[in-house]
This record gives C-alpha cells, structure tokens and sequence, in this order.
C-alpha cells in the first residue's frame, strides 16, 4: 500500500523542504519507490532536487488545473532517482484559478489517483502557510509529518495547525493522521532545544518522532548543489540522520 504524507508546518523555514528532499533520498536508499511532489510556488523542493524550476514545460500548477497529466510533468532526479512533480512560481495563480471549481480541495488527490500504486511513498512538500494548496496535500494525504525547529515560537502555530488537521478529518479526510513531529536544526547543547523538545514530548507523546535532525551545515549546503546530501556528503551527520529517519518511518508503518 502506498504511503502518501503531507510534510507541512505554516511556518517558514522550519525544515520541510530539507526533509522532503532527503527523506525521499533515504528511502530511496532503502528500495523504495519514491515520488515527491513540490506544492510551493517557492519551487524549493524542486531546485534542491536538481531540477530548474525555470524551464518547466508543465508543471503541478498545470496538474491542479486539469491542463497536463503526472505522465506530463514527472521528471525523475538524477542522482537520487526518485521521481518528482516540480513547481514554480506559476503555482501561486492555482488558488484564484480553482476558486469557481466544484471540490478544488481534490485536486491533488484526485490527480494522483491513477499513479499512487507505482509508488512506495509519497511526500508532499507543502508551503509555509494553511491556504489551498496546503488543504490540496492534506486532503491527498494519509499522514502528516510535521517539522518542528525548537525554538521558542514552536509551539505556537501547532495549535492553528492541529485545528486546520480536525477540520480536514471532520470534511474532506477522515482518514487523516498525524504520523510524527520531527525536531528539526536540533542542537542539544541548547537549553531552549531541550526546554521545546521537553515540552513537544509532553504535548504529544510518541507522536514526536525519536529521530532528531542536528543542525548540520552539509544540509545547508546540499540544496546549492541541486541534491540530497545523502549524494552530496553521505557520511554526513545530517545525512545519517535522515537515513535513520526513513528507518523510523518504515519501523512505525510495519514496512
Ligand atoms: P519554507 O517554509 O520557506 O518552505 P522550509 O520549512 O521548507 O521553509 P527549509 O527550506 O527546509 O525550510 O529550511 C530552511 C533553511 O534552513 C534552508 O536554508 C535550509 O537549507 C536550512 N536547514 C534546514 N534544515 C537544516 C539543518 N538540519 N541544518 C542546517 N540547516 C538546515
Ligand atoms: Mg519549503
């Protein structure tokens, strides 16, 4: 059965896209069939996948507005082969163009309908706010993955966060779980980290993912270079973190 996650968190710059990327890699790493889909206009996930957002003939844009097929616009990454449905700027345009579409918040889901069974999983690297394209993953998704830096303002926006989840499973998705709180540019000899980390595990129990991401410059540096840093320095720290990473997620889903 194939395993789609929503990567999201309304806040910018927390690690979704860095763990899109490399959470991909590293499964890919471990065999699996891997698709990931980029629903930012910032087309992040797609540069850091070595692909140019510029040069996009069709793009997941194209996807929600019924103008192109997945066939049509997916690329598959080189080095790290798993597959990707890129995005720029043109994305931006979706929410105004569904906004006269009868169930706008399907289109994701429905657009994957028909490829989902190629695959082993497949992340959804979403944008730093809750708007439709947000709604788009939620909706598609079975999971969430929600990355969080520990820092002070962390906790804040998981509240409108969670409230956006139950209002998904009551409408749209019933189906809809949160599959783990990842910590994120975690540094252990920093008492806030520990403060916020203490009080995610107490908020969530064992929903907060036993992985930690450490701050690591290699990460920083690999989206530069268009790849993973499991194909950018794979004796990283960053890049066994997310190796270990993907062992989790397959350990908790019995994969
Ligand atoms: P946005 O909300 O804008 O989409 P995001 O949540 O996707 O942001 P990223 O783009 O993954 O966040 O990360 C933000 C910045 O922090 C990037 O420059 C990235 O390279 C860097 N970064 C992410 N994780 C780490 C890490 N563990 N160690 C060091 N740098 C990191
Ligand atoms: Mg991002």
């Amino acid at each position: 059965m194939t395993r789609i996650f929503a990567v999201t968190n309304q806040k910018g710059g927390v690690g979704k896209t860095t763990t899109c990327v490399n959470l991909a890699a590293s499964l890919v790493a471990t065999k699996r069939k891997v698709l990931l889909v980029d629903m930012d206009p910032q087309g992040h996930a797609t540069l850091g996948s070595g692909v140019d957002k510029k040069q996009l003939e069709y793009s997941v844009y194209d996807l929600l507005m019924g103008e192109a097929t997945v066939e049509q616009i997916r690329k598959t990454t080189d080095p790290a082969s798993y597959d990707l449905l890129p995005a720029n700027v043109d994305l931006a345009g979706a929410e105004v163009g569904l906004i006269n579409e009868s169930q706008r918040e399907r289109k994701l889901a429905n657009a994957l309908e028909g490829i989902k069974k190629d695959y082993d999983f497949i992340l959804i690297d979403c944008p730093p706010s809750l708007n439709l394209l947000t709604i788009n993953a939620l909706t598609a998704a079975r999971g969430v993955l929600v990355p969080v830096q520990c820092e002070y303002y962390a906790l804040e926006g998981l509240t409108s966060l969670l409230d956006t989840l139950k209002r998904v499973t009551e409408t749209v998705n019933p189906g809809l779980e949160v599959s783990g709180i990842l910590r994120t540019m975690y540094d252990s000899r920093n008492s806030l980290t520990q403060d916020v980390s203490g009080q995610l595990i107490e908020y969530f129990g064992d929903q907060v993912l036993d992985t930690v991401i450490p701050r690591n410059v290699r990460l920083a540096e690999a989206p530069s270079h268009g790849l993973p840093v499991l194909c950018y320095d794979a004796k990283s720290k960053g890049s066994l973190a997310y190796l270990a990473l993907a062992g989790e997620i397959l350990r908790r889903n019995s994969l």
